[in-house]
């Protein structure tokens, strides 16, 4: 597998150091359980980080400040021991990480034509809704842009937009400043693991017609 598109160091950053929203973490670290350079690199800046806290003098806010940052980091290698729940073997979603498996994940709904989703529920509450989005060989999805933060981590089958082509293992990033047209490869289903902020702004005349439709 070959990755070209990554998150950027300051998302790196963030996940070591355990400052981002739940859902966000979440995608960062199915991207690091494909990812051998930024599994390095966010190891990397969680020993400096971890360096940092240590040195800090005891504070009352500080007290398990290193504590908290190490729960919420998910165990990507130990993941590898623990067996799949039952329900998630049976659904045998090709790249979804381990420690994703542990989570509920709901039946698959139907979102648009050709495209399903389902929903993963996170231990804890969070702003950023994380869910499994599958798109049939070919879909043109309507040209959209996003009222928050969307990551976007592919599992399975490709796609591309104006930012380039995505496989397995890429990591793709949309915001307010994002207008796409993603296109689903031919030949295969292209899976995705979702964590999004906000919602999507569908454009053209079709995506304002479908847009109370659409409820990702
Ligand atoms: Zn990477």
């Amino acid at each position: 597998m070959t990755i070209r598109h990554h998150p950027d160091d300051s998302m790196l950053i963030a996940f070591a150091a355990g400052t981002l929203d739940l859902g966000q973490h979440a995608a960062i670290a199915t991207h690091l359980a494909a990812c051998p350079r930024c599994r390095r690199l966010a190891s990397a800046m969680e020993h400096v980080g971890g360096a940092v806290l240590e040195n800090l003098p005891p504070a009352p806010m500080a007290g398990n400040a290193l504590e908290r940052v190490m729960a919420r980091l998910p165990e990507i290698d130990r993941a590898a021991e623990r067996e799949p729940s039952p329900e998630m073997a049976a659904a045998e979603i090709p790249g979804l990480p381990k420690f994703i498996r542990k989570y509920p994940i709901g039946e698959w709904q139907w979102v648009a034509p050709r495209v399903h989703l389902r929903r993963i529920t996170l231990p804890e509450p969070s702003r950023t809704r994380v869910f499994l989005l599958r798109s049939g060989p070919g879909t043109k999805m309507l040209q959209h842009s996003h009222t928050g933060i969307e990551m976007t981590c592919v599992l399975s089958g490709a796609f591309k937009h104006e930012g380039g082509h995505f496989g397995p293992g890429d990591f793709d990033l949309g915001d307010a400043t994002v207008d796409h047209q993603p296109m689903v490869d031919d030949g295969e289903d292209c899976v995705c693991l979702v964590a999004m902020q906000g919602d999507l702004r569908l454009n053209g005349i079709l995506g304002r017609v479908m847009q109370p439709f659409v409820r990702l």
